[in-house]
């Protein structure tokens, strides 16, 4: 029998921008169209679909960190909570963990060693956990902007797995990673899945998914088509129901 937990659950999620058009005509453009989406303990969920699709947005909804002008109905919870601003402020960056698509997202004026041991963690920990992702020691005493795009999306993995979380929402976390560096990264998330984690993994690159996760959802026109396991997908096309799905495994090389 099954009995791991939910630890991400999204129901019927919108997300909506109201936006100027023309400059003077407020419009509503909704980007997310009712998704629902989870993760269960141990488990790596892949996200796959083009770019400008709204994935991104899916994570920031997820993790509470839309822009203003984005407005949201439907549900998250985690752990069977859910989650408001109030427990996203106690949880992000312990129990969930966020690893963003934009490097942007390091603090620019304050060195990186520091940054990545924040409140919650150690000097001893982040040590380690650089040398496992091959940042030496000089690195801690540089600003964000002296990284190059390897360096910095590797600082923004090291730190969101620091405290080993309970979630991690890893958007398109690999890019600018060396092929090794990218496989070890992913043998790495499989190891923290199987202490119990859940990880949301966003991706346009279906063969990250095929590597690691245990099922892929297919993220098309704003919402998500279908989740099936990664075997499925694997199996051919046939073992597929969204017609969006058996198209993007036949533009496979
Ligand atoms: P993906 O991660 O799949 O490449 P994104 O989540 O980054 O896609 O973006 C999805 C779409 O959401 C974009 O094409 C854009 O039209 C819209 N969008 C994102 N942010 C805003 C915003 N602040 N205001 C209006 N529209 C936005
Ligand atoms: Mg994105």
């Amino acid at each position: 029998m099954d009995n791991r937990k939910t630890v991400l659950e999204v129901n019927d999620l919108v997300v909506s921008f109201s936006m100027y058009k023309k400059g003077f005509r407020k419009e509503n453009l909704e980007v997310i169209h009712s998704l629902s989406i989870d993760v269960k303990e141990k488990e790596i969920v892949a996200i796959v679909g083009s770019s400008g699709s709204g994935k991104s947005l899916l994570a920031s909804a997820i993790l509470g960190l839309l822009p203003g002008n984005a407005s949201t109905s439907g549900s998250v919870y985690y752990m069977g909570k859910q989650l408001d601003d109030k427990l996203r402020k106690q949880y992000l960056g312990r129990e969930i963990a966020y690893i963003p698509q934009s490097v942007d997202h390091l603090d620019p004026v304050m060195k990186v060693g520091p940054q990545v041991v924040g409140v919650y963690s150690t000097e001893e920990k982040q040590r380690k956990m650089f040398q496992k992702y091959q940042l030496d020691k000089s690195v801690e005493e540089m600003y964000p902007f002296q990284l190059s795009g390897g360096m910095a999306r590797r600082v923004l993995i090291s730190a969101a797995v620091l405290e080993t979380p309970k979630l991690i929402v890893a958007d398109e976390p690999t890019p600018g990673l060396s092929v090794d560096m990218a496989m070890d990264t992913l043998k790495h998330f499989r190891k923290i899945a199987n202490t119990g984690t859940g990880i949301l993994l966003i991706t346009h690159d279906i063969d990250l998914a095929f590597e690691v996760a245990d099922r892929i959802a297919v993220f098309y026109a704003g919402t998500v088509v279908e989740i099936s396991p990664t075997e499925d997908f694997k199996k051919g096309k046939e073992y597929l129901r969204h017609p969006y799905s058996k198209a993007f495994l036949r533009a496979l090389p």
